[in-house]
């Protein structure tokens, strides 16, 4: 059966994470802007963008506290960039926090400004233990802190880029923004182990 990974709408790099999942054989694509739309997912991804912004507009649309009870609850989901700001309980240099669902602790605009941004490529085992990923890092958070339940996928200069905790998993980086599916068929083999039955019955109605 088709998979339906979700694309949080309200800001950010919504369609190249689309055109990515789009590549990706029996997925197909919903863009979230509601309560409604969360609830035949099988995944969401937290698009990179600006995380003040998007954190201001899950409180406007009244979608932080459902969101974050589905993600407790077991919804995969998948924070690149601002996406992982707006998971992680701690905010180094910010006392504002968003979801707050993962057990890390981030540095934003870790990397510095945006004349900081850089790519580079880097061998994720994880993910493939022969190839590496290209990588692109825009005003990019690091994870600075991360508890004993976190995995850590990826570290570049001891910086932590990539970690996974159960259904979580986040990066500092853009996947979506190079040509490359395999951090996203990571993240849909996890959601293949946490399908939940009520995707699929909502699906079937
Ligand atoms: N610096 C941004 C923030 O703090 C994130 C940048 C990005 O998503 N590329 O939200």
């Amino acid at each position: 059966m088709n998979k339906i990974i979700g694309i949080l709408g309200m800001q950010g790099a919504i369609a190249e994470h689309q055109e990515i999942l789009l590549q990706i054989p029996h997925t197909k694509t919903r863009i979230v802007k509601t309560a409604k739309d969360l609830d035949c997912i099988d995944g969401l991804i937290l698009p990179g963008g600006e995380s003040t912004a998007i954190g201001k507009l899950l409180d406007y649309f009244s979608l932080k506290e459902i969101l974050r009870q589905k993600i407790i609850s077991g919804l995969p989901v998948f924070g690149t960039c601002a996406g992982l700001i707006l998971l992680a309980k701690n905010i180094e240099n910010q006392t504002n926090t968003h979801l707050e669902t993962m057990d890390i602790t981030v540095k934003r605009n870790g990397y510095g400004s945006q004349l900081d941004s850089f790519s580079t490529n880097l061998l994720i085992p994880t993910i493939d233990k022969n190839m590496p990923i290209p990588l692109v890092f825009i005003r990019a958070p690091y994870i600075t802190k991360t508890d004993k339940d976190v995995q850590i996928l990826a570290t570049l200069d001891n910086k932590i880029i990539a970690a996974r905790q159960k259904n979580m998993l986040v990066s500092s980086f853009h996947p979506e923004l190079t040509c490359d599916l395999r951090f996203h068929q990571y993240f849909l083999s996890i959601c293949l182990l946490y399908t939940s039955d009520a995707a699929d019955e909502a699906r079937s109605v």
